[in-house]
Formats: C-alpha cells, sequence, structure tokens
C-alpha cells in the first residue's frame, strides 16, 4: 500500500520456533515491522539475540537482534499497532484475551481460541469471509481489539487442499493420514533418541483439531461443513514440512483428472488482491510419480503453496485420494498469520 506507514508488529512468542519465522518473514515486510519482541520470563529483560536459540538459516535480522525481550502484557508492550502471537496455548488463552481487551487486534497461533464461535479461524484462500464474525465479537466481548486464530499446521494443509474440492464436488468423508516433522512440536521438541530411527504413531491432540478445524473452516462463519473427518497423526524425523495421505469421498462424482485439473486452477480472494505474502499459486500439482517430497517441496510458494501429487482414483471410497505436502511452520503458522494480517488490512479490520 504505497505511501502509507508501516505498522507496528509485536510478536508474543518470538523467541520459540514459529516466534522466528514471524521475525524471518517480517523482515522486509511492505506493510509490516516488528518493533517489539515479547517472550517468557527466562527470556525478558535480555536482548533478542542472547534470548533467543535462533534455529533460522539466515542471521537474525539486525534491527531485531538488539531489541530488548519483554514481558507478554499490554503493560510492557506499547505502542504498536498489531499483535502476532506464537503462544503456548496454555499462556495464550489469557494472554490474548488482555491484548484484545486493551484495543489490539491479535494474530493467534495457539490453539486456545480457534473453536470459539465469534473467533475467526482463518486460511484466507479457504476462508477469508469468516473475518466478518470479528463484529460478532467485539460487540460480544465488549473490546476493541479482536482475537483472529490460524488452522493448526496439519489443518492448513489439508483445507487448502480440499477447499477447491469442497466448492466443485461436495465432501462426504475425508480419511487423512499425516507424516509431521519435527518443527511441529516447537524447541527442543521431541528427544532425538525417541525420535532417530523411529515413528511416533501420536500427536497429543492434533487428530481431534485436525477434526474439528477443518469442519469450521470449510463451513460457513456460524455453521460448520457437514461430513465426517478422520484423522490419524504421526511424528516422523523430517525437520519441517508436514506431509498428508488424504482419501476423500466425494458428494458428487469426480474423477482423478478433474480434482487434479480444478486444485491446479484454484486461486483465493489473497492472490486476486495481490497480497504480498499470497503464494500466486496456493496449490501446486505435480504429476510424476514420486511427488511431492519433503525436502525437495516444502519451500514452494516461498512455504505458501501446497504440492499436491499422485491424485489417483480411490477403490475403497469410490473417490479420489492423493498426497498434500505443505510447510508446517509458514503456511501451518507464522506465514497464514501474516497472509491474514494482511488480508485484515485491506478489508479494513485492522
Ligand atoms: P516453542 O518453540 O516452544 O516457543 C514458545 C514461545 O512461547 C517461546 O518464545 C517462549 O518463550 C514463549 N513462552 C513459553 N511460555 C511462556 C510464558 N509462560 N509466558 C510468556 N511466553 C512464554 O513453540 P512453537 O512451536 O513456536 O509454537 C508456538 C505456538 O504456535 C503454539 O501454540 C503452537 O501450538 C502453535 N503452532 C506451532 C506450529 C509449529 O509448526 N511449530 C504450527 C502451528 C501452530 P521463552 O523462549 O522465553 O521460553
Amino acid at each position: 500500500m504505497e505511501g502509507e506507514k508501516m505498522l507496528k508488529a509485536a510478536v508474543l512468542g518470538a523467541t520459540g520456533m514459529v516466534g522466528q519465522i514471524f521475525i524471518r518473514l517480517l523482515d522486509g515486510h511492505p506493510w509490516f515491522e516488528t518493533t517489539v519482541v515479547a517472550a517468557s520470563e527466562r527470556s525478558s529483560g535480555r536482548t533478542y539475540s542472547k534470548a533467543a536459540n535462533w534455529k533460522m538459516t539466515t542471521p537474525i535480522p539486525e534491527s531485531i537482534a538488539d531489541l530488548e525481550v519483554l514481558d507478554v502484557t499490554p503493560s510492557a508492550v506499547r505502542d504498536v499497532d498489531i499483535v502476532f502471537s506464537a503462544l503456548p496455548a496454555e499462556v495464550a488463552g489469557k494472554v490474548e484475551e488482555e491484548f484484545a481487551e486493551a484495543g489490539y487486534v491479535v494474530l493467534s497461533n495457539a490453539s486456545a481460541h480457534r473453536m470459539e464461535p465469534y473467533v475467526p479461524l482463518l486460511n484466507p484462500e479457504v476462508n477469508g469471509d469468516h473475518a466478518e464474525l470479528i463484529e460478532e465479537q467485539r460487540k460480544r466481548r465488549k473490546w476493541n481489539g479482536a482475537i483472529v486464530t490460524n488452522p493448526n499446521c496439519s489443518t492448513a494443509v489439508l483445507t487448502l487442499a480440499l477447499k477447491p474440492i469442497y466448492n466443485e464436488f461436495g465432501i462426504d468423508k475425508v480419511i487423512v493420514s499425516t507424516m509431521q516433522a519435527l518443527s511441529g512440536a516447537g524447541y527442543p521438541g521431541v528427544a532425538s533418541l525417541d525420535i532417530v530411527d523411529n515413528v511416533i504413531p501420536f500427536i497429543k491432540n492434533e487428530e481431534e483439531k485436525m477434526q474439528s478445524e477443518t469442519l469450521k473452516i470449510l463451513g460457513s462463519p456460524l455453521k460448520p461443513a457437514d461430513f465426517k473427518v478422520s484423522a490419524s497423526c504421526h511424528r516422523v524425523a523430517t525437520l519441517d514440512g508436514h506431509i498428508e495421505a488424504v482419501f476423500v469421498e466425494t458428494k458428487r462424482d469426480s474423477t482423478p483428472e478433474k480434482i487434479a485439473e480444478t486444485m491446479e486452477g484454484f486461486v483465493g480472494e489473497p492472490q486476486k488482491l495481490k497480497l504480498p505474502s499470497a503464494p500466486a499459486k496456493p496449490i501446486v500439482v505435480r504429476k510424476e510419480e514420486d511427488r511431492p517430497q519433503v525436502r525437495l517441496d516444502r519451500m514452494e510458494g516461498g512455504g505458501m503453496s501446497v504440492v499436491v501429487g499422485r491424485v489417483r482414483k480411490d477403490p475403497a471410497l469410490g473417490g479420489v485420494k492423493f498426497i498434500v505436502l505443505g510447510h508446517n511452520t509458514v503456511r501451518g503458522a507464522a506465514g497464514c498469520s501474516i497472509l491474514n494480517a494482511e488480508y485484515l488490512k485491506v478489508k479494513k479490520y485492522l
């Protein structure tokens, strides 16, 4: 937005895995600049470079390295226009409400408020229109700020791939089996002795989140979609990128070719609005028999696209099955949150 002033952003939980991706993605952003970083008592009072165990492959941006880490309270975090939250759910519940009450729009990655009826759970290509819930949230909660959430990482990837199928053919059933990267567990995450040479067939609350969030996102603002989702979630020894095997029973007749074509041609409002973080193609469909692969394809569209492959007939459910891959800390977390903020700015909610 040429000529408009930059909006100052605070990142809560800035020292963690998702917080670090926020810092990296906001560096050089055309509309938002990080001016405040905040984290736990362990970090507050220290400079960011001392407090953060920096895991990115690019250096800490110069403008951030010497910032003092503040407490995650509205009295400590001042003079910002927008708040990004990468806090653990148990902390986010109360803290995000305090910020909304103090008048801030909070873009949250945590699960604490996702399923509340007047809190938008936004994956902007899929359900940007749910942003309208902000108005009712403000009335009911009597605050000028707002809490807007983005989906759990594996749900962000799944719902983007399902959206064009849902629009064109309807959906009766979805079965999904995930293979999820280690960065999804935050830092230090899963102990190396547990995960090297191993697959762990359990991620706490993940299946429940995929099953409920998918329906909220694909439904209308106050009515979840009416189909069945069954998820099985597994932690594997990759660093970034969640890959999912998806089986879909469609309502209306479909073929793998038609579904691949529908996904390939899909664009959402962020693309039409040319938002800075919107990938040109939200869904990239690969034709090779052995793609997508986590290491080769997770950075497609800067990590904001999902990559679909092996779209084929499913003889059991009678619909289609395919593989989808997405970057869990970019599309599945900070990148989605920033795209939400861009969307809200253009729609005048900020
Ligand atoms: P993480 O690496 O464990 O980072 C947690 C951050 O929160 C750190 O900055 C930490 O600060 C801060 N924090 C912890 N306890 C706090 C407290 N009591 N008060 C204030 N700050 C506190 O976790 P993460 O993976 O980045 O995840 C952050 C959030 O995003 C979680 O809600 C997670 O479920 C969600 N999420 C993660 C992913 C993913 O792929 N990783 C994807 C989607 C959503 P210190 O460094 O000072 O301890």
